[in-house]
């Protein structure tokens, strides 16, 4: 298991992503539904302030606060710089939770600004196309990696080995960065570029029929068509969608499937817990 996933639009959404022990968005119900994993989260990343995507930031405080578990571990909570609702929002939770048994280290995110994980890993912040006036992110995470250096990319094994033992590993390898994982955040489509080769991409796909959208800040299923001919990611998991689609989820599912045979796709239906 990756990740564990709660997303109806308008109403609830989080994402935690178990490898880096993250949380994404943190949506009401969220305690109740992760249970003691919440003391294995050590951040949080919310994508904007709108209240389907934080309402149960305090909750989640509060209950890792009260409950057993390990509640010395910090919390870290990065949120879109100048986002004044965030901002007050965790004033009141500051003020209203004034003993934590645990440090709470908040910080404000801007585009390009980068958080270094564990195992070689960090996480980029990126701008997104959501609502007018509201300060909103998607989320990169990223992993340096080795690889053999182009020019002895015809050598035996053999050969290599003897290279290793004469020069070292460092001689032979060079460094690049791996594109581990993409979440869209709310927002229109994310840019190619920025997506990249990614191998996971979780978007949003608040409409599955374009006639449903009557204003454009969040993205349609036929935008996400035209975004996978131009990115080739292994895996894709649409979230953020609305439950008016409940029973068109496993048709779009398989149409999807068939469509883009090389990517897994996966669709969080927005009445279950989906575990990936
Ligand atoms: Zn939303
Ligand atoms: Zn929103």
């Amino acid at each position: 298991m990756e990740f564990i996933i709660r997303s109806k639009a308008l109403y609830s959404t989080w994402i935690y992503y178990k490898p880096d022990r993250l949380l994404f968005d943190v949506g009401e119900g969220i305690s109740a539904s992760l249970g003691n994993k919440i003391y294995s989260i050590e951040k949080i990343f919310i994508s904007h302030s709108h209240v389907d995507h934080i309402a149960g930031l305090w909750g989640f405080i509060n209950t890792r606060n009260n409950a057993m578990g390990s509640r010395e571990k910090n919390l870290e909570i990065y949120y879109p710089k100048g986002s004044k609702n965030i901002e007050e929002y965790l004033n009141f939770i500051k003020s209203m939770n004034k003993y934590l048994r645990f440090k709470l280290i908040t910080k404000p995110l801007e585009h390009g600004d980068v958080v270094e994980l564990k195992n070689n890993r960090f996480l980029k912040a990126f701008k997104t196309r959501h609502t007018p006036g509201e300060k909103s992110l998607g989320f990169q995470i990223l992993e340096k990696r080795k690889k053999l250096k182009s020019i002895y990319s015809n050598l035996s094994g053999e050969n290599i080995k003897e290279l290793i033992d004469k020069f070292g590993k460092d001689h032979i390898l060079g460094n690049y960065i791996k594109k581990i994982l993409t979440i869209s955040g709310d927002s229109l489509p994310i840019s190619p570029d920025i997506i990249g080769d990614s191998d996971t991409l979780v978007h949003e796909c608040t409409f599955i029929k374009e006639s449903d959208r009557k204003i454009r800040n969040h993205t349609s299923l036929n935008e996400i068509k035209e975004l996978l001919n131009f990115i080739h990611p292994k895996r894709v998991i649409l979230y953020h969608v609305s439950s008016r689609y409940n029973r068109l989820i496993n048709k779009v599912k398989t149409e999807l499937s068939e469509e883009f045979k090389d990517i897994k796709v996966f669709i969080v239906h927005p009445e279950e817990i989906s575990i990936i």
